[in-house]
């Protein structure tokens, strides 16, 4: 049976994943010079150029603070065109119906995480209202670390999709662009890992000697984190490598749980260690 909607205590936090869509990844991207041999046992093909993979959303209740980390595909419309297109995009259930079936308030979110602006984890962020995009977040801080968007808007690509939707948000007054480590609100903290993007960020959630780290990009498969050296097409492999390491070292250590953006749903999981070699196990099976 499928359910878009899981959740799990780590202390006392209240974490809640959202299935928000699906997309196709292309094997030649992903494990771009890694013969299939390698990985073919690990990787379920869903044509013989691509895997599926979900675009998973995560929700954080501590206390007070109401905090999304990273915001979906959003809602039908022309910046998103042209990744329906390429990625065979599959929208599951949309952000807002996923937040209100999930008893989570709109307007009482109090911060948006951005792992790094790429356009499967900002364009829920945005909403079209009034003739023109608004924050679909109207109480939210939005934190994403400096280093990507803002080159598009110095130098003039108006219509990249982090400068539509981010700049949004900047006009409003709710875009926080960092340059360090920053503490969103107790135990939830954004550390710089870069590779993938130069802003990307991960987000490790402690509560009561519980960890859990959101990957982000940093692995579009759970065989990354057994193979950190494989490095998709076009990313920085020396960054991407460095940053992958830290997190697997600092999971390991703390027993933490790690969740990946687009592992299979609900991408909640803790790492093992076997000879040598890290693996990704899940900690609740799902079905999206
Ligand atoms: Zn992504």
């Amino acid at each position: 049976m499928q359910n878009q909607i899981e959740t799990l205590e780590v202390g006392q936090f209240k974490l809640t994943i959202m299935c928000d869509s699906h997309l196709l990844l292309p094997v030649k991207w992903a494990f771009h010079g890694i013969k299939q041999q390698h990985w073919s046992s690990a990787v379920e093909l869903s044509s013989a150029n691509s895997f599926r993979c979900p675009v998973n959303v995560i929700h954080c209740e501590a206390g007070p603070h109401s905090v999304i980390i990273d915001t979906g595909i959003g809602e039908p419309h022309p910046t998103r065109k042209i990744y329906d297109a390429e990625f065979s995009l599959q929208q599951v259930v949309d952000l807002k119906t996923n937040l209100s079936q999930a008893g989570i308030e709109i307007a009482a979110v109090t911060a948006v995480i951005f792992s790094h602006s790429d356009w499967d984890h900002i364009m829920g962020a945005t909403v079209e209202g009034q003739g023109e995009r608004q924050p679909f977040f109207p109480q939210a801080r939005h934190f994403i670390m400096n280093g990507g968007w803002e080159h598009d808007e110095v130098t003039g690509a108006v219509d990249s999709v982090a400068n539509i939707h981010l700049s949004v948000l900047k006009k409003h007054g709710q875009l926080q662009l960092l340059d360090k480590m920053h503490t969103v609100a107790p135990g939830i903290t954004m550390i710089p890992s870069p590779g993938h993007a130069a802003e990307h960020a991960h987000v490790r959630l402690s509560s009561n000697q519980e960890t859990l780290f959101c990957s982000g990009d940093l692995f579009h498969h759970p065989i990354m984190i057994t193979h950190p050296d494989w490095i998709p097409y076009g990313n920085d492999r020396e960054n991407l490598l460095t940053s992958r390491q830290a997190v697997i070292a600092e999971a390991l250590d703390l027993n933490a749980y790690l969740f990946g953006a687009h592992f299979p749903f609900p991408g909640i999981g803790k790492l093992v260690k076997e000879h040598d070699l890290v693996k990704w196990v899940p900690t609740i099976i799902g079905h999206c």
